[in-house]
């Protein structure tokens, strides 16, 4: 890569950077209520999100960018607050009070017999940044559409499942990305979820100018 591709190469907000990884340490533990919920070995408090364990990650942005990879802590902040996964910065038109969103084919899932609404578990894109973004990534040429929605709200999670072994240890069951939703709290007990997904609600196409 020459220097000039480097430096117009930005790393998007919610991707992964190396230094941002820590060791899950979890386990089973018995709830006020009898259930065995999973857990940290070291419970602190803000581990828990939307009724959910939430995988731990370092907010840094130091090491090598991994590009197939987005930081939890970030991908849930742009879901929460509406901001923009390229730049960060809030993804609402301040003069039309819509959300620009970039809905690509892998990301988006739509609700059987709920009319301009789906599920995604990418963020918003911001106007400004959309440009950019569809440029920098040839894929989205293909198969994705920009829109603009009226509002989102947290409706599921994307997790790694797993079960109670011998002596509360937590056992992976080898399954990633199990969507998981909020509604869904039997689940939610053996889930650590690694994004959250929004339901997006009045998706209209964006006018392209
Ligand atoms: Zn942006």
């Amino acid at each position: 890569m020459t220097s000039d591709a480097a430096t117009q190469l930005r790393v998007p907000y919610v991707i992964a950077h190396a230094d941002e990884a820590v060791p899950q340490r979890l386990r089973f533990a018995r709830h006020p209520l009898g259930r065995l919920r999973l857990a940290y070995d070291d419970p602190r408090r803000g581990d828990m999100a939307h009724g959910v364990l939430r995988a731990r990650v370092l907010n840094n942005q130091r090491g090598a960018p991994q590009w197939r990879k987005l930081n939890t802590l970030r991908q849930w902040r742009c879901m929460v607050k509406n901001l923009c996964q390229v730049c960060g910065q809030v993804a609402t038109d301040p003069e039309t009070g819509r959300i620009s969103w970039i809905m690509t084919d892998t990301a988006f899932r739509d609700i059987p017999d709920v009319a301009n609404s789906g599920y995604t578990s990418a963020p918003a894109t911001c106007r400004a940044c959309i440009p950019a973004s569809l440029s920098m990534c040839p894929q989205l040429h293909v198969s994705s559409a920009v829109y603009t929605v009226a509002r989102s709200e947290p409706a599921a999670v994307l997790a790694d499942m797993f079960g109670p072994g011998p002596g509360g240890l937590a056992v992976h069951t080898g399954e990633h990305n199990v969507l998981v939703g909020l509604n869904e709290p039997h689940l939610l007990r053996n889930a650590l979820a690694t994004q959250l997904i929004v339901q997006v609600h009045d998706l209209q196409p964006a006018d392209r100018k």
